[in-house]
């Protein structure tokens, strides 16, 4: 959690920028009712819940609860939250519906990132074309297909204000996880891009990282990013692998090789990666060169028996 935020937001708005690990969650606050965007990883739950409090003070209750998506970063915190804030409902994007019903760990990705999210029961959808009101503001949801292909995105029009998710960020965009179960996903992400391009946003609250309002730079940014991935998806491949380590070591902080190994080889995405990209190379290889590599660019170091996240 970090004071400054980036760009001005109005007053109704909170973000509480959290990371890499942890979602950024963003609250509305109108009246007597706040609501809040996204949740957070699960072992973040209980920091997101004092988050939450501090900000709802005496004067707010906690009505509804939405999510961009429902990577584990993203709705981490929905299941404590709820437990302590009875009046809550929770809202996620249509397409997830089933998933969250029969809490379908696999569909819902968790399962094949090796990543961990309490179950919770859904009370709402929101859907793509559909608005949501909060108070004053009219919050347009757009599917945002890319990153994740049930995501949306929120807009308020009166003021230019998207919550991009994960499918916009300052810097880029998150990993295309289509692309590393199926053939497609990068073209998804550009559509996605024109979908944001039409909207002329002023002001992008993005899933991790500061709000900000340089939105042209930032679509440049992604566009280029975008363009490399799609000449070369085996680039791709590398980053999400190291994506997919990375964050789990922000989970762990340190872990013991054995377990680490044990966790590598039970991975679903990883070792679709592999099979798809880097076949024939065996598996331990590639994962080794991948350590390698992150250990190169200081992002864990190894001591002893233990693989030890840095940064
Ligand atoms: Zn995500």
């Amino acid at each position: 959690m970090t004071s400054d935020t980036g760009a001005a937001l109005p007053s109704d708005l909170l973000l509480f920028e959290r990371g890499w690990l942890s979602s950024n969650g963003i609250m509305f606050r109108e009246g007597e009712r706040a609501c809040l965007v996204d949740t957070g990883y699960s072992s973040h739950a209980q920091q997101t819940l004092e988050l939450v409090n501090a900000a709802l003070g005496d004067q707010f209750t906690l009505t509804q609860v939405l999510n961009t998506h429902l990577h584990s970063d993203h709705c981490g915190g929905n299941a404590l939250l709820v437990e302590h804030h009875p009046h809550a409902t929770i809202h996620v994007p249509e397409l997830y519906a089933p998933a969250v019903s029969n809490w379908d760990a696999h569909a819902l990705s968790h399962q094949p990132t090796g990543q961990v999210c309490p179950s919770f029961k859904l009370d709402g959808v929101l859907q793509a074309g559909q608005v949501f009101q909060f108070g004053h503001r009219s919050w347009q949801i757009i599917h945002a297909p890319g990153h994740d292909d049930w995501a949306v995105m929120l807009f308020c029009a009166d003021d230019g204000i998207l919550i991009s998710g994960d499918a916009l960020w300052g810097n880029g965009f998150g990993v295309v996880f289509p692309a590393i179960y199926s053939d497609s996903g990068f073209e998804r992400v550009g559509q996605t891009l024109d979908v944001i391009d039409a909207l002329k946003p002023s002001l992008v609250i993005p899933g991790h990282g500061k709000a900000f309002t340089h939105v042209g730079a930032a679509m440049d940014k992604a566009r280029s990013r975008l363009s490399y991935f799609l000449g070369s998806p085996t680039a791709h491949a590398t980053h999400a692998a190291k994506v997919l380590i990375k964050f789990k070591l922000l989970e762990w902080q340190e872990i013991e090789l054995p377990v680490f190994q044990g966790w590598c080889e039970a991975n679903v995405y990883l070792n679709q990666l592999h099979q798809k990209h880097f076949h024939p190379q065996t598996y331990s290889t590639w994962l080794d060169a991948l350590i390698e590599g992150m250990v190169d660019a200081k992002v864990c170091r190894i001591a002893g028996e233990q693989l030890i996240n840095q940064n």
